[in-house]
């Protein structure tokens, strides 16, 4: 569902994806760790073109994000409009959970299905509240961001993406601006997420997650992906020495 193909990223002199191949299949769930600046986010919003790539080629659910082939097979860059469409077939969740601070929980979930996809506003409630109760938040439809932890608040940030019905969810370490005792609150969500078939791709550093839901783990080092393994045998039997290094620090 998502295929990234010997992408290529640079900010300036900085080369920050080198090379970089990944292909996650429908309901898989792929965990990326790796060292600050090791180009995890740059990926992610590869993924969704909030950032353009220098080479290579991102196809997910079934378009080639931000650009068109012509006759000729020259890639042509997507106007705007067209991007946003193929944007919302996948869900991103951020570190900072970016809610409306002036919307109720409810309006924050039903705004985008209202006014970007034109969905009936009382379906889109009736939506909103179910996907409150899955992110087990009730009775908090009606509370404003600054009346809800960090912890409700990334799970309305979740509640709020699967609104839109997306095919596949991008998480970039939504658990790391949290305090700890937080952090099961959304990891369990998540973990739901992923038993109900969803595909993910999460940059975390949580490993508890990747052990109960990863299908892959992956490494990424200097802007390559240096190990990508099933979870246990990413734990038990690292082949990198980035990994073995990792795993040293955070376990
Ligand atoms: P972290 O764990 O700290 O979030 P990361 O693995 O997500 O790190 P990226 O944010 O992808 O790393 O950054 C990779 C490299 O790209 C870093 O060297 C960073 O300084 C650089 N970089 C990221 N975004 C930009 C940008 N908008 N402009 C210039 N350089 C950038
Ligand atoms: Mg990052």
């Amino acid at each position: 569902i998502v295929e990234i193909r010997n992408v290529q990223k640079h900010f300036g002199s900085n080369h920050v994806l080198r090379d970089v191949s990944l292909t996650v299949r429908t309901g898989e769930v792929v965990v990326i760790a790796g060292r600050s600046g090791s180009g995890k986010s740059t990926l992610l919003r590869c993924v969704d073109h909030l950032e353009t790539i220098d080479g290579g080629s991102i196809t997910a659910c079934g378009h080639l994000m931000g650009y068109r082939q012509d006759s000729s097979g020259k890639l042509v860059p997507l106007g705007d409009g067209k991007v946003a469409r193929q944007r919302r077939e996948m869900g991103m969740v951020f570190q900072s959970f970016n809610l409306f601070p002036h919307l109720s929980a409810l309006r924050n979930i039903t705004l985008s299905p209202v006014k970007i996809m034109g969905e009936n506003p009382a379906k889109a409630e009736a939506h909103a509240r179910e996907l409150l109760a899955r992110v087990g938040l009730p009775d908090k439809a009606d509370a404003y961001p600054a009346q809800l932890s960090g912890g409700q608040q990334q799970r309305v940030a979740i509640a709020r993406a699967l609104a839109m019905r997306p095919k596949v969810m991008l998480f970039d370490e939504p658990t790391s601006a949290l305090d700890p005792e937080m952090i099961s609150e959304v990891l369990d969500v998540m973990i739901d997420l992923s038993r109900q078939g969803m595909t993910m791709i999460v940059v975390t550093h949580e490993m508890g997650f990747a052990r109960a839901a990863a299908d892959r783990v992956l490494l990424m080092h200097g802007g390559e992906i240096v190990e990508e393994s099933p979870p246990e045998e990413f734990f038990t039997n690292p082949k990198s020495e980035h990994t073995k290094l990792f795993l040293s620090k955070i376990l």
